[in-house]
């Protein structure tokens, strides 16, 4: 199937922001990362398990009207670190942003233990994450060393509206 038939899958947006190449079956998570929910005003779509050379199948998504900022990309990567971020403006591509998990995760979710020292509000040190591995994400906290639940850390942001 080629690629512009898979393109055209998903109707054409005039502004806003594209999220191909996402793992089949975790487009629910990023919305969930970038805080989309029903709240959310700006029309958004998603078609899951489109035929992809490279993946075998994978999900795509598309915001309008927003353009993801650096924090939601950061946010991104922990879901779907293969993803392709493009920025559109008046029907075409303005913007390609990569996404990459480096050594570490700085200030983009916060440390999954209660009586980690992070939490202490005299405290106030950076959220640190150290990537123990990439494939499968892998993250233990700078500070207390303990191992980081995903689903916990986007529980986080469900329960806070915000991840710090
Ligand atoms: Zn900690």
């Amino acid at each position: 199937m080629s690629q512009e038939h898979n393109m055209r899958r998903v109707t054409a947006i005039r502004n806003g922001t594209v999220i191909d190449h996402i793992p089949s079956g975790q487009a629910m998570r990023v919305l969930e990362m970038l805080n989309i929910d029903k709240s959310t005003s700006v029309p958004v779509s998603m078609v899951m398990n489109v035929p992809s050379k490279k993946m075998g199948t994978k999900d795509i998504i598309k915001v309008e009207d927003r353009e993801l900022n650096q924090d939601e990309l950061n946010r991104l990567a922990l879901v779907a670190p293969e993803a392709h971020v493009a920025i559109i403006r008046a029907y075409s591509v303005a913007e390609k942003m990569t996404i990459e998990v480096g050594e570490e995760v700085i200030n983009v979710v916060r440390c999954t233990f209660s009586n980690c020292i992070t939490t202490n509000p005299r405290e106030p040190l950076p959220h640190r994450l150290r990537v123990v591995s990439k494939e499968p994400l892998t993250l233990r906290c700078h500070y207390c060393d303990r191992p980081q639940d995903l689903e916990k850390l986007i529980g986080n942001l469900k329960s806070n509206g915000c991840f710090l």
